[in-house]
């Protein structure tokens, strides 16, 4: 349990777990009903605080020193104040499985990862997601995040506490049920439509679904959140910095680490050196996103 402090002015500091609590309560109301543009993207923001607060407490609960940046210079006087500089997410997942050892499982992971560099491409582009794919994004991030709290928080919190997250969480998993189910009708509908072309099916960087099938054509578009990319070349690249989650930034940049490479076949810059295909899963498939052609070799 967390101290409320108070000096000059009050200060009013929100124990973590009930605190992301809150944060996934407002992504579901957001989700819910027909969400505006501003719903879905505080569902985005407050999803992504959620990840951070959640993870968060747990290396609190182990010690208070693990949610410093450097651990090493850790004071406890700046924690209580809240005066510090913190770890960022990946490094939060790092000491989660290093230092505590939870086995916290990949394909979550990747999830995470590519919420945040989803979330910086919105918001660096000035995009906006259709809403199924934020909801089809959500859903599987909420129902890790409700998985970690019930499994890796609930045991580290007593009293009041436990009662009240276990509500809670119980509460979310409940309404959680219902955007489950319009995501899996959806899928099962569209699924008969991919069958044919499972070698030219990748992800969706708007709603992670695996549902764009490429060099299809007509507009490269997802069959599940019906998101249209301007080109094959601008969905290469949109695929290589989200579903890959490589960094995009200017000068970060190396351009021998961005699998993008021209096609020897079409001439356009759409061969993505790891895509995933449905065909091939977890291997990485040279495959031209204009043509459909696939490198053999290097
Ligand atoms: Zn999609
Ligand atoms: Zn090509």
């Amino acid at each position: 349990m967390t101290e409320t402090r108070s000096c000059e002015s009050p200060h009013v500091e929100y124990p973590p777990v009930p605190n992301g609590l809150d944060y996934l309560d407002s992504v579901v109301d957001h989700l819910s009903g027909e969400p505006s543009p501003r719903d879905l993207k505080y569902a985005v923001l407050h999803l992504q605080a959620a990840v951070e607060v959640l993870l968060k407490a747990r290396l609190r609960q182990e010690h208070w020193s693990l949610v410093f940046r450097d651990p090493g210079r850790a004071d406890l006087s700046r924690f209580e104040a809240g005066d510090f500089e913190s770890c960022g997410t990946a490094e939060t997942i790092t000491r989660l499985r290093s230092i505590i050892g939870i086995n916290l499982p990949k394909g979550p992971v990747d999830e995470i990862h590519q919420l945040a560099k989803w979330r910086n491409a919105l918001q660096h582009y000035g995009l906006t997601a259709p809403a199924i794919a934020v909801e089809s994004r959500a859903a599987r991030i909420l129902d890790f995040l409700l998985l970690f709290i019930s499994e890796h928080l609930l045991p580290g919190l007593t009293g009041e506490d436990a009662m009240f997250a276990g509500e809670t969480e119980f509460n979310i998993r409940s309404r959680l049920t219902d955007m489950r189910s319009v995501i899996k009708a959806r899928m099962d509908r569209i699924r008969p439509l991919l069958a044919r072309d499972t070698e030219r099916t990748v992800q969706c960087p708007e709603c992670g679904q695996l549902a764009v099938v490429v060099a299809s054509q007509g507009p490269i578009h997802c069959r599940f959140c019906s998101e249209v990319f301007i080109s094959a070349v601008k969905f290469a690249d949109f695929y290589v910095g989200v579903a890959l989650g490589k960094e995009w930034e200017p000068g970060f940049e190396d351009p021998a680490a961005w699998p993008l490479r021209q096609c020897p076949q079409c001439g356009e810059a759409a061969m993505v050196l790891e895509a995933e295909t449905v065909a091939a899963p977890g291997r990485h498939t040279p495959l031209c996103f204009s043509c459909g052609t696939v490198m053999s070799g290097d």
